[in-house]
């Protein structure tokens, strides 16, 4: 019997720069760990099962993200995971979408509605690598490491109160909120943050794919996908992660 069933969302719309590979991911952590763990992809116009262990979504371009939150909007077996507390991790356009409502395509789209935020359009694109200090909101409690990911978008995502930041940026431009901190007197959350928690949902512009570079965030949501603290997984070395994390963690 299978003890892990990994979600991988609308990977025909929503999956740039590898971001499938999140659930790869966590299949082999999970499978080298000894538990036995499959893929369930879900393609655009099917059903989203609400009872999976975990979820990803990718990034994708404004025309196709758009098909995906339309999707989404109208199935609800996502909306209906995330009630029910099943970890779900979304990447960049999989951020936008989740929030209230984006820009695509030269209008507002209504978004998903599991995060409160909105994304507005930049002026010029935000590429390149990406690092941030976790802050620890929420069902991240745990995490410590360093961020890292290479982001490319033109959306800045605004987080509402019901959401915390993922990480503080130190590298890169992260939901680039163009917010003076003087305007927002009191509420600095908005300054360098990057990306989203809010439930059981984890968002971050970090594509790598994330996961591949950021092992602790992989267990973490392995953790949470099996009921456990991450403190409970036992902890795997493997030898080309962690070169790969002295190359891009600065
Ligand atoms: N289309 C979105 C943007 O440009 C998301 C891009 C992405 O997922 N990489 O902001």
């Amino acid at each position: 019997m299978t003890e892990l069933n990994i979600g991988l969302i609308l990977p025909d719309v929503l999956g740039t720069y590898g971001d499938d590979g999140n659930a790869l991911v966590l299949r082999q952590r999970a499978r080298m760990r000894g538990i036995s763990a499959e893929i369930q992809t879900v393609k655009l116009n099917e059903p989203v099962p609400s009872s999976l262990d975990v979820y990803c979504i990718g990034g994708g371009e404004d025309t196709a993200q758009i098909l995906a939150a339309e999707h989404l909007i109208k199935d609800q077996g996502l909306v209906r995971a995330a009630r029910a507390g099943r970890p779900i991790l979304a990447i960049c356009a999989g951020l936008q979408i989740l929030g209230d409502s984006f820009r695509a395509g030269g209008r507002v789209v209504d978004g998903v509605g599991l995060i409160d935020a909105t994304t507005v359009s930049l002026d010029t694109r935000a590429i390149g690598e990406s690092q941030s200090v976790p802050t620890g909101a929420g069902i991240t409690a745990e995490l410590t490491e360093p961020l890292s990911g290479f982001e490319n978008h033109m959306g800045s995502t605004l987080l509402g109160g019901d959401a915390q930041p993922l990480g503080k940026v130190t590298r890169g431009m992260g939901n680039c909120d163009t917010y003076n901190a003087a305007d927002i007197a009191g509420d600095y959350k908005q300054k360098d943050a990057e990306g989203a928690v809010q439930g059981s949902v984890i968002a971050t512009y970090m594509h790598g794919p994330v996961l591949a570079r950021n092992p602790q965030l992989a267990d973490l949501l392995l953790a949470q996908a099996m009921g456990i603290k991450l403190a409970e997984l036992e902890p795997l070395e493997i030898e080309s992660v962690a070169r790969l994390r002295k190359e891009r963690v600065k």
